[in-house]
């Protein structure tokens, strides 16, 4: 498939891995919008969060819960941190297999741009 996350996945290109197990994989953010910024994937291709079922609720809880506890090792939780999704193009989706950011290490503003 010619998916670039998917090509992470299965290590055909390379990333700053933080942590993997069957379901999922995190990694540094190739162009961080602040000094902590890395991405938590699902393991399995899945294009946008409009394509999730039912059967996704366990790995998309793992994604949350492993952005949590990397957050924790970074040092970034207490300080407090972002954690986003982006969905298609209004939503400014611009890798088309869903991921989870998490950013940190500066403070936030809210409502984002
Ligand atoms: P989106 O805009 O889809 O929500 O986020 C895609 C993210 O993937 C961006 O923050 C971008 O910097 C990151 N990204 C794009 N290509 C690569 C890559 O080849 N390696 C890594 N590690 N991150 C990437
Ligand atoms: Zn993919």
């Amino acid at each position: 498939m010619d998916c670039l996350f998917c090509k992470i996945v299965s290590g055909d290109i390379p990333a700053t891995v933080l942590y993997e197990d069957d379901d999922v994989i995190a990694f540094e953010d190739i162009m961080p919008q602040a000094p902590t910024h890395f991405l938590v994937i699902p393991k399995r291709h899945i294009s946008t969060l409009n394509d999730l079922t039912d059967e996704d609720a366990s790995v998309v809880g793992k994604l949350q819960i492993t952005a949590a506890k990397i957050a924790k090792q970074k040092g970034i939780s207490e300080a407090g941190y972002r954690v986003a999704m982006n969905c298609n193009e209004m939503g400014g989706q611009t890798v088309y297999h869903i991921h989870m950011h998490v950013l940190g290490g500066r403070a936030m503003t809210w409502p984002p741009g």
